[in-house]
């Protein structure tokens, strides 16, 4: 479908305000020289017609949802994108492509290049609403040079539409259908394309599912495509204050590491000097800062690290929630499983025994699950905090940077209004 642009300049309304467009342009581009900020992951302007498969762009045109990307600009069209609704739906929509494929970012090349988790980003996604599937689709590693990870493809199709060899073959399709459709190599083209064809494929891909071995992204963090840059000015992720600023009493603290890295705790102590201002506001009570091993008295607040992979760390939680006013979990181990729930897609059995079994160090016919009726028993699975208890607050972050988290818990103790940045807002 070719398209025929006028330039004609006609009235249209976003959000009730009036800009002039140039009819027939895309309303994505339209309300970008409008100022307005509509997010996608799908759609690129050399693609026409666009490909409007992540629906990322959703908006109100004339009183219908419609994704932005595949509306051209008329006279008097009425669009809505920044109403309480349309935020909501379109958070939900990306949320859904984190909880429907395996994004463990801090294990990703991608990461910091990724559109996906910029757009995390940009839309303030701080949690899923959804519960993660933990699927195990197919990873192709066939290819001398490629590997397909199809449990981080949003299905944007852009590979499909956009990859082929000099000789106008087609690298990547589509394969079966509906939640099953998986993108397939075709592994005689794939071997035609030259190096820097290889490397543009795995560029498009708006996430890590297309990766051209050792071809990792050398940029150091800082430095990287998303690391400071926002799409939108004055970007900050607004928690809203109660206002009321009560008296600073001294607060008590309790902190535990579950499945864990103990990153979250090494952040919390990141603050530098912040750290002797710190000391004047809260006191430590049943932590591995303190080493104080039981709870003595109730605590204001407990800061939850990891998640759930075994039965001792559902005692340790459970006997928090009981001891502490609120409590948070910190960190995206405990908020859904984070690096450990890796193992989630795979059965436990398989695990330990490519862990004790079949583990490369191991002599000869020497390895063996251990076992001991002391030791915590695993769970099938890695749990998130909030399956297990009562969940107050959500800190989100792999780490959360130090001043994130205690912005957070100075809001959550004494009401201080707060904001975090773009770049303090990491999950890798
Ligand atoms: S960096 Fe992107 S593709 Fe990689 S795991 Fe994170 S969101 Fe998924
Ligand atoms: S592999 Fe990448 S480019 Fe291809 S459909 Fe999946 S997300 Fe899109």
């Amino acid at each position: 479908m070719k398209n025929t642009r006028s330039e004609k300049r006609v009235t249209i309304t976003i959000d009730g305000k009036p800009y002039q467009a140039a009819e027939g342009r895309n309303l994505v581009d339209a309300a970008k020289e409008a100022g307005v900020f509509i997010p996608s992951l799908c759609y690129f302007k050399h693609l026409d017609p666009p490909l409007g498969t992540c629906r990322a762009c959703t908006c109100k045109v004339n009183g219908r949802n419609v994704p932005a990307c595949m509306q051209r600009v008329e006279e008097g069209m009425a669009v809505e994108v920044n109403t309480p609704e349309l935020i909501d739906i379109r958070k939900a929509l990306v949320e859904m492509m984190f909880a429907e494929g395996n994004h463990f970012c801090p294990s990703c090349v991608k990461s910091g290049n990724c559109d996906l988790q910029h757009m995390g980003y940009e839309l303030g996604i701080t949690h899923m609403r959804f519960p993660h599937l933990f699927r195990d689709r197919h990873t192709d590693y066939q290819s001398r040079r490629m590997v397909l990870e199809n449990n981080r493809c949003i299905k944007c199709r852009r590979c499909v539409e956009e990859v082929f060899t000099d000789q106008g073959k087609r690298v990547f399709m589509y394969q079966n259908r509906g939640i099953e459709t998986l993108v397939g190599i075709d592994h005689e083209q794939e071997a035609l394309l030259t190096e820097a064809q290889a490397e543009a494929a795995m560029n498009l891909c708006p996430t890590g599912a297309i990766v051209v071995r050792g071809k990792r992204v050398a940029k150091p963090f800082g430095l990287r495509s998303f690391d400071q840059q926002s799409e939108q000015e004055d970007y900050g992720i607004r928690w809203s204050a109660n206002g009321d600023r009560s008296p600073r009493e001294k607060k008590m603290v309790a902190t535990v590491s579950l499945a864990g890295c103990f990153g979250c705790h090494m952040s919390l102590l990141d603050i530098d000097e912040e750290i002797l201002d710190l000391v004047d506001l809260v006191e430590f009570h049943k932590s591995p800062l303190t080493d104080i091993k039981r709870f003595t008295q109730r605590c204001d607040l407990g800061i939850v690290e990891g998640g759930c992979c075994n039965t001792e760390n559902i005692e340790t939680l459970r006997e928090f929630r009981e001891n502490c006013d609120i409590l948070v979990a910190v960190g995206e181990c405990a908020i859904w499983g984070g690096l450990p729930a890796m193992r989630n897609t795979i059965p436990l059995g398989e695990c330990l025994e490519e862990a004790f079994i079949n583990a490369q160090t191991n002599d000869e016919g020497e390895g063996r699950v251990p076992y001991h009726e002391d030791l915590p028993k695993l769970l099938n699975r890695v749990y998130a905090c909030n399956e297990i208890v009562k969940i107050d607050y959500l800190i989100p972050g792999c780490p959360p940077s130090a001043s994130h988290l205690w912005k957070v818990i100075r809001n959550i103790l004494w009401g201080e209004e707060f904001s975090v940045l773009y770049h303090e807002f990491k999950y890798d």
